[in-house]
């Protein structure tokens, strides 16, 4: 069987280092074949967010030739299964995880697919979400529960079950101190997830507006970086270091002032997905006082649907999570709106998609 020809979707055509100079077109992509172990799907829900800023401007490394359909988290409803596929049925509701692993290395074995050499990422290696339609191996989904919003779900495989991953790889319990370096999509996130488990948080952001919401959204104390050093703010609030931080503001600056935060034999979880080098405390400082500094990235499948137990529990509420939604037509112009963090979104949406 073949996608359908009516189909519609946001492709990259040539990249650019601006996101507004770059090449992206809503069009008519050419018909591509489903495979026997895998589902088409009509997708109705597609989150933007940093990393497609990324693979638009090239920063990114990405294997596949242009144009690339773009995309990376979503959900919809399954309108067709390949003629292998035994697990679901049309019209199941569904998330999809954005990468494709290779199933047999000694990663994918032991549920560590998140760390497969081999892996394939819808939107950035592979045609991506932004489509009215997307073909994707039955074993990459997840399944919704009956009352969630499809706008909310789409940014659980993501967005949500990044800041979760990040959360566990920092080792959180219940009275923990933590600091969050960043408070966009993924950093709001980490806040709802770190007090769901108890933490205590405290944020960190240049933005007035973002640092205004993560107060909103129950953070015990933020930090504006552009008038303070929070490296000095989080030592005063918490007697000498916090005993946990993360950074996802994707900058060298908030890398190193996330590791000089922590008291002696704190964790640092670094999952801001940049270029750059670090460079930060003395390797003698860290070796005197113990402190951890590991990496997180993507979610892995147990992750998501974990987060997605939460939800339907009614334990995690992502109802102020998607502050924008917007129609396929418009994802050229909402990619430079979201370079400029215009509205200082948490996440934008695409919904009108078919
Ligand atoms: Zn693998």
């Amino acid at each position: 069987m073949t996608t359908d020809a009516t189909m519609r979707a946001a492709r990259l055509h040539a990249t650019a280092p601006v996101v507004e100079q770059a090449d992206v077109r809503v069009e008519t992509p050419p018909p591509r074949d489903v495979g026997p172990a895998e589902v088409l799907i009509d997708v109705e829900a597609c989150g933007l967010g940093a990393l497609d800023l990324a693979v638009v401007t090239g920063s990114v490394p990405r294997r596949g030739e242009l144009p690339l359909t773009l995309g990376r988290e979503a959900a919809g409803t399954i309108a067709r299964v390949g003629a292998e596929v035994v697990d679901w049925q049309p019209g199941d509701r569904i998330a999809v995880l954005p990468e494709q692993p290779c199933g047999a290395c000694g990663y994918c074995r032991i549920g560590r697919e998140n760390l497969c050499s081999d892996v394939r990422v819808s939107g950035i290696d592979r045609d991506g979400a932004l489509a009215t339609q997307m073909a994707v191996g039955a074993d990459r989904l997840v399944p919704l529960p009956p009352d969630i919003a499809v706008h909310e779900a789409a940014i659980v495989p993501d967005t949500v079950g990044s800041a979760s991953h990040a959360i566990k790889r920092a080792g959180l319990g219940e009275g923990s101190i933590l600091t969050v370096f960043g408070l966009g999509g993924v950093g709001m996130h980490l806040l709802l997830l770190a007090k769901l488990a108890g933490a205590h948080v405290i944020g960190v952001d240049v933005d007035a507006v973002n640092l205004e919401r993560a107060v909103a959204w129950g953070a015990d104390a933020v930090i504006d970086a552009s008038v303070d050093d929070p490296v000095l703010v989080v030592a005063e609030l918490t007697d000498g270091g916090g005993d946990r931080a993360i950074e996802v503001a994707g900058s060298n600056t908030a890398a190193d002032q996330a590791v000089r935060s922590v008291a002696p034999g704190g964790r640092v979880v670094l999952a801001g997905r940049t270029p750059q080098p670090l460079t930060t405390a003395t390797i003698g400082r860290l070796a005197a006082t113990e402190v951890e500094i590991v990496g997180s990235g993507s979610p892995t499948a147990q992750d998501v649907g974990e987060l997605f137990d939460l939800v339907e529990v009614g334990h995690l509420d992502l109802g102020r999570s998607v502050t924008e939604t917007v129609r396929l037509e418009d994802v050229p112009g909402t990619l430079g709106r979201l370079e400029r963090r215009d509205g200082h979104p948490v996440r934008i949406v695409v919904t009108d998609l078919n």
